[in-house]
Order: structure tokens, then C-alpha cells, then sequence
């Protein structure tokens, strides 16, 4: 089978492995996301040579055929220029101005396209998710940051200079919290997973941790588990601290996503993400805030549909975005 070496490069992690034209995911590969390039570039290509190495004894282990791949496509947080060079406004990633494109066209030898990664995974829901050929499909993904993707007429929405759907740093609060892309009042400074880890370690402090988890780092489910802990608790207790965070954060997701719908009046919506694997309750109340916050025409025959793919989707659409699989690419 014919093959493509996938990326999904996130702020937090990164995982890669080789995509297979009947949509296998295979050999997959994780790396934490460091904040200085060298390691970083350092750590990815390790991961990727650890893929290449593996290959032909991987699949003869699980009894495939797969085939050295043939192109290099990979999601990754930020803004893609038009020429596909680099990575750019990525606050979470170390490598803005780094020629990411002809570095790993250079160490591979392989033709190498980057896509954002909103845009990767809803193309890999469309083409092989629950969501497969809902169109217009919009799909929303609250992680370290925030990212949405948007399929028209069967293809990404890229905008005019590829820019499009950075949502997250649209303005909530003019003013308000300081957002990590450095700009005041964006919605990822309220709802994004780093801005709610980050809140938790400012205002409740360092995680609660026994000795033998003396490096416990603040997660969103951790958060969750601390507000949680005790309903009732009052406002300046760790508990009451962790639920104005959430309580804040919910309000403005929710926003968020019903100001999307009704800007774009989707077919259907995935959510995904890590802050919603995290905090499973908050699905319920997007969905319930969509439907009492918009317009009938809106929300009437609006589906939320589970993300089949995960990280599998952003894989699945940066192996798409190369066109080295699939042609035409809208075909399943
Ligand atoms: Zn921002």
C-alpha cells in the first residue's frame, strides 16, 4: 500500500506515524512539545527517522504492506503562508521564521506540505469521520489553543492568504486577559487548554501532589477534578477557585462556538480536543447553549457529531493535503 509520513504538531505534543491509503494509522510516534526550536526540530526528526527505520519490520509484523512513503504532510498549529514554507502565529510552537517546509524537504528528500491543523482534521473528518460528507461542515477543537476547520463544497476553507479560522484569537473581552499569542481579551485566553493550566497554577497554586508525583503539572481534567471535589465550596477555597475558572472558560466556548454557527450556519459540527476530553460535561452544555442562544434557521437541523478521528483525523487530513493518497481528494 502506498504510504505518507504524517505529522500532527501540537502545542503540547506532536505525534507521527505512516498513513496508509486504506486510512491505516500505523507506527505512530509521540514527542512532548519543547519551547526552544533546536530540541524541538531535534525530537521530530529523531521521531521521524525512528518511523522510517522501523518501517519494513513493523509491517511485517503486522502483516502489511507498506510501502516507503511518498510524500511528508503535516498539520500543525498557525497560520501556513501560501508558498507552504513555514509555520507562522503559532504562540505554542517554536518556530516562527524556522523553514520548516525545505528543512524537512532537505533531511528527507521527500515533497513536504504543511496545512493547518483545524483545517487537517476537518478534512479528515469529512473523508472518513462520523461526519463524512456533511457539508458545510465545521469543526471546532479546544486544546492548548483553539482551532477551527471549515469544509465547503468538499474542501478546506483556506481564505485569502491561507489564513482563515483562527478563531481563538478573536477578541471576548476587549481588554481583558492577556492571550498567548501576546494580544489582550482573545477567546484562547479564556478557554484554550494553557490559558485554564496556567489560571489553575496563578490562582489555585502548584497541583496538590504526593512525593511520588512530585513533577503533577496542572491538567484541564485535574481542574475539573479540584472544582468537582466539593460543589458547594466557597468562592476562595481551591474548589471555588477551580469553578470560576471552568465557569469562565464554559462561558466563553460557549459563545465561541454559537457565534461560529451563526456566522457560518453549518450542516454539522465536530467538537474535539483536548480541554473537551478533559472536561466531557462541557460537550452537553455547548450543545444545549447553541440551541437556546440561536436562531431556529440556526440550530434547527444543526448535528454535533462525535470526532471519530482524533488525532487520527489531523493525520488523515495532512496525509490528504499532499494529494499523494487520495485523488480526488473528496473520494472515501
Ligand atoms: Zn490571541
Amino acid at each position: 500500500m502506498r504510504t505518507v509520513l504524517a505529522g500532527d504538531i501540537g502545542g503540547t505534543k506532536c505525534r507521527f506515524a505512516l498513513v496508509s491509503s486504506d486510512f491505516g494509522v500505523h507506527s505512530a510516534q509521540r514527542v512532548a512539545t519543547v519551547r526552544e526550536t533546536g530540541p524541538f526540530i531535534d525530537g521530530l526528526t529523531q521521531a521521524l527517522r525512528g518511523i522510517l527505520t522501523q518501517r519494513e519490520s513493523f509491517a511485517e509484523q503486522a502483516g502489511l504492506e507498506l510501502d516507503a512513503p511518498i510524500a511528508l504532510g503535516f498539520g500543525t498549529a498557525g497560520v501556513i503562508p501560501v508558498d507552504g514554507s513555514s509555520v507562522n502565529y503559532a504562540p505554542n510552537l517554536p518556530l516562527e521564521g524556522f523553514p520548516l517546509a525545505q528543512y524537512l524537504r532537505d533531511e528527507f528528500g521527500l515533497p513536504v506540505t504543511l496545512v493547518n491543523d483545524g483545517r487537517a482534521s476537518a478534512w479528515g473528518e469529512y473523508l472518513r469521520g462520523h461526519a463524512a460528507s456533511k457539508d458545510p461542515l465545521l469543526c471546532l477543537f479546544v486544546g492548548t489553543g483553539i482551532g477551527i476547520g471549515l469544509i465547503v463544497d468538499g474542501k478546506p476553507y483556506g481564505g485569502g492568504s491561507n489564513a482563515a479560522g483562527e478563531i481563538g484569537h478573536t477578541v471576548y473581552r476587549p481588554g481583558g486577559r492577556r492571550c498567548p499569542c501576546g494580544r489582550l481579551g482573545h477567546f484562547e485566553a479564556y478557554c484554550g487548554g494553557r490559558a485554564i493550566t496556567e489560571r489553575a497554577l496563578a490562582e489555585i497554586g502548584p497541583l496538590p501532589s504526593s512525593a511520588a508525583q512530585a513533577e503533577a503539572r496542572w491538567t484541564v481534567g485535574r481542574v475539573v477534578e479540584v472544582a468537582e471535589s466539593a460543589p458547594d465550596a466557597a468562592p476562595d477555597s481551591n474548589p471555588g477557585k477551580a469553578q470560576r475558572i471552568l465557569t469562565e472558560a464554559a462561558e466563553a466556548v460557549c459563545a465561541l462556538i454559537s457565534n461560529c454557527c451563526v456566522l457560518l450556519n453549518p450542516r454539522a459540527v465536530v467538537l474535539g480536543g483536548g480541554v473537551l476530553a478533559g472536561w466531557p460535561a462541557l460537550r452537553e452544555r455547548i450543545i444545549e447553549h447553541v440551541h437556546t442562544e440561536t436562531n431556529e434557521p440556526i440550530h434547527a437541523d444543526l448535528e454535533f457529531v462525535e470526532s471519530m478521528g482524533g488525532s487520527d483525523a489531523i493525520l488523515w487530513g495532512a496525509a490528504a493535503a499532499t494529494g499523494a493518497l487520495w485523488t480526488p481528494l473528496a473520494a472515501r
